[in-house]
């Protein structure tokens, strides 16, 4: 089956086809983090999503050109980088290597090219520079430069593609400078900031003078300089509809950049936004986390990731203490199962059995109901326990079994059981645990198993001889 997704360009379920006439490569684009801070579990979600998106893209067979950015200038930023009275790149470096660190906690995989704003100056001056030899941009008293939307709208382009906007509201002339704005503010938004004196030394030189871009023109000028003009997918989170992504598009196709008759992007994709106990986030409301807090309590990256996947990326995700305790309850059942079908394979190979793939796949492909994907894996452990329980299996079928999960697993990333992960050190006492055992050396055997068990492992004695497990 092909793949269709929800575009938010045309507010429908469309079939996924790529912009490449090989239909081969697919080229997208995530809106990364704003790097003031940690990244919190709603930051998460839509990452993952992300994630998702390009595991499911690689599963079905395309070559993916992921892109992620790195927002390493922007208003949030500068007020903490004054209050901190440190320098941006001090600030930001910080947050950005947390975020990497998380990225790996939660098994993303590594986008291709995480490019920062501040490596894309010239690119970001260029693209306005455009605007402006296009008429739809003008510097204002204020020394600033901004998007003209009146221009542009009067030049045949729309200006509200991805939400219905009221265009009475609007006040001609009318300027907002802050990247983040309401419908209800709709005015023409900044390229380029004339220098303030709260800017300290976040600033860099211009045509128009010293200052530095707004946050929507610095994606539209790294996606299309790392992607092309025209690419096929572009995500992020409902809130960056609008204005971010309103506001690429036009600064994008009022460049006038793209190939007759392609738009800046094929597909728009938007990740709803989760809630913490049905509420919005907030510090205030004390139901604010960051992964790291997460982490603190004791759930692992591998809880988180299933937790977040297992919801529709279209509807709002209420987000619990007692979800992720069910999510380490349902990782445990599967992890129980996998384990029973390691013990019995053995060594066999074997090929993954087509139809529990094939039925993860129909449901993924519409428009990636992942909900309906764990409905099939579930039923399948279901099966297979009967079927263990029975001893029905043999190793081959065991081995085959196997072979199914990691491949669906490619798509899922929730892994194997840390217990199967098991450390070379923790191994090592193992083997001198079985050795001194055998020397019938028990007071050395015991003090091993001990050492094992202060360092959170449990052994085992299985028909198949020991192995270990981690202390649940
Ligand atoms: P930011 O670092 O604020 O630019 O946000 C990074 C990404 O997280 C963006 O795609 C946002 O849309 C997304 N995001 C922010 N808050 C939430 C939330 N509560 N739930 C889901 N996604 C969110
Ligand atoms: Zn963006």
């Amino acid at each position: 089956m092909a793949l269709r997704l929800f575009n938010t360009l045309s507010r429908s379920v469309q079939a996924f086809v790529p912009l490449d006439p090989a239909g081969q490569k697919v080229g997208m684009y995530c809106c990364g983090p704003t790097v003031y801070d940690f990244a919190h579990i709603g930051n998460w979600r839509t990452f993952i999503f992300g994630d998702l998106v390009r595991r499911y893209l690689e599963f079905k067979g395309y070559k993916v050109h992921h892109v992620m950015n790195i927002t390493d200038i922007d208003d949030k930023i500068i007020k903490r980088v004054h209050e901190t009275r440190t320098s941006l790149r001090e600030f930001t470096a910080q947050f950005e290597a947390a975020f990497f660190d998380d990225l790996k906690t939660l098994n993303c995989l590594m986008p291709h090219q995480t490019p920062r704003a501040t490596e894309h100056l010239a690119d970001i001056v260029a693209l306005i520079e455009k605007l402006m030899a296009r008429g739809l941009a003008y510097k204002a008293a204020d020394g600033s430069v901004y998007f003209s939307i009146e221009k542009y709208r009067t030049g045949g382009c729309q200006y509200g593609q991805l939400v219905k906007l009221n265009f009475d509201q609007m006040r001609v002339g009318e300027r907002v400078r802050s990247d983040e704005y309401e419908k209800e503010a709709l005015a023409d938004f900044a390229l380029w900031k004339a220098r303030v004196p709260e800017d300290g030394q976040v600033f860099w030189p211009s045509p128009w003078g010293e200052g530095r871009p707004g946050w929507h023109i610095e994606c539209s000028a790294m996606s299309m300089k790392l992607l092309g003009p025209s690419f096929d997918l572009h995500l992020g989170g409902e809130d960056l509809m609008f204005p971010h992504h309103e506001d690429e598009i036009a600064q994008s196709e009022g460049a006038g950049v793209q190939p007759q008759g392609q738009r800046f992007v094929k597909c728009w994709l938007h990740g709803a936004h989760l809630l913490v106990e049905g509420k919005k986030m907030s510090k205030s409301l004390g139901n604010f986390f960051t992964l790291r807090d997460l982490l603190a309590k004791g759930f692992s990256g591998r809880e988180i990731r299933y937790l977040l996947l297992t919801a529709h990326y279209r509807e709002t995700f209420n987000f619990t203490l007692e979800g992720l305790q069910a999510a380490r309850a349902a990782l445990m059942r599967l992890d129980e199962c996998l384990g029973k079908l390691r013990a019995l394979a053995g060594n066999a190979g074997a090929k993954e059995n087509s139809t529990l793939v094939g039925q993860f796949s129909d449901m993924l492909d519409e428009d990636l109901n992942i909900s309906g994907g764990w409905g099939a894996i579930f039923e399948w452990v279901r099966d297979t326990n009967r079927r263990l329980a029975e001893n029905s299996l043999d190793a081959a079928a065991a081995a085959a079994a196997l072979a199914t999960w990691e491949k669906l697993d490619t798509v899922l990333g929730v892994g194997a059981a840390p217990e199967f992960n098991v450390p070379a050190e923790i191994n090592s006492l193992l083997e001198a645990r079985q050795a001194a055992r055998k020397a019938r050396d028990f007071r050395r055997a015991d003090a091993l198993r001990d050492e094992l068990k202060a360092k959170g492992w449990i052994i085992e004695d299985t028909p198949k001889g020991a192995r270990v497990k981690r202390e649940t």
